[in-house]
């Protein structure tokens, strides 16, 4: 299998590219405008030929490559069914799965950083997206975020998983590139509460700085970045 975990240094965002193996079809996770040009090259080092591109959730703090990805690649777009984003192509449903060759790729309904949310899962490999990250999780203040929801999401979905499974979040601040449910579990500060009234708390009080774009962002990825 090939897999590339790429970086965006201005939105600490990552971006994930998987395929089976050399001259066969991609997918990417989450990519990022500005970005477009990197991708496409490294499609033509690896002989890729790209053909599904997710967003994991609407974003705030970039603007979503996929519109473009699409326009080069004819690409399909897939979000979750939960999307405002009419543009979409493939909505899927929780428990549906994406089929790339023979990698079957599945998706969860993670609501709670925003209502639309959602984590895919490959094998033992899981993309979060915002709604669990390496010690941390994805703040529920804007988009129809929810502190219940995301507990939900994250204590009976995500953390149900085998412990072995290897978590890749949609960002990094500190240069942490991959954890384990299990790892998760033990050391996320976030996850040391012992109800949803407390993880409630500890959200409501984080007491964070709206995010500088998000308005702009938002706007171009309702219409997936075009
Ligand atoms: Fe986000």
């Amino acid at each position: 299998m090939i897999f590339k975990q790429l970086f965006d240094q201005k939105s600490s965002t990552y971006t994930y590219l998987i395929a089976s193996s050399k001259g066969r079809e991609a997918l990417i996770i989450d990519p990022v405008l500005e970005n477009v040009s990197d991708y496409i090259i490294l499609l033509k080092e690896l002989d890729l030929r790209l053909v599904k591109v997710i967003d994991t959730h609407i974003h705030a703090d970039h603007v979503t490559g996929a519109s473009k990805l699409k326009d080069i690649t004819k690409c399909s777009t897939i979000m979750g069914d939960h999307t405002p984003a009419d543009a979409v192509e493939i909505k899927v449903k929780d428990d549906e799965f994406i089929n790339l060759e023979n990698l079957k790729i599945k998706a969860m309904y993670t609501p709670g950083h925003t209502s639309d949310s959602y984590s895919f899962l490959m094998d033992n490999y899981l993309f979060s997206g915002d709604t669990l990250l390496i010690n941390g999780t994805g703040r529920t203040d804007f988009q129809n975020g929810d502190s219940k929801d995301a507990y939900n999401s994250i204590f009976n979905k995500l953390l149900k998983l085998p412990d072995e499974t290897f978590l890749y979040p949609a960002h990094d601040y500190k240069g942490e590139k991959v954890s384990t449910i299990g790892k998760e579990k033990k050391q996320n500060p976030r996850l040391q509460v012992s109800s949803v009234d407390e993880y409630v708390e500890l959200m409501n009080n984080l007491k964070l700085k709206k995010p500088t774009e998000i308005d702009f962002n938002v706007a171009k990825n309702i219409n997936l970045g075009a």
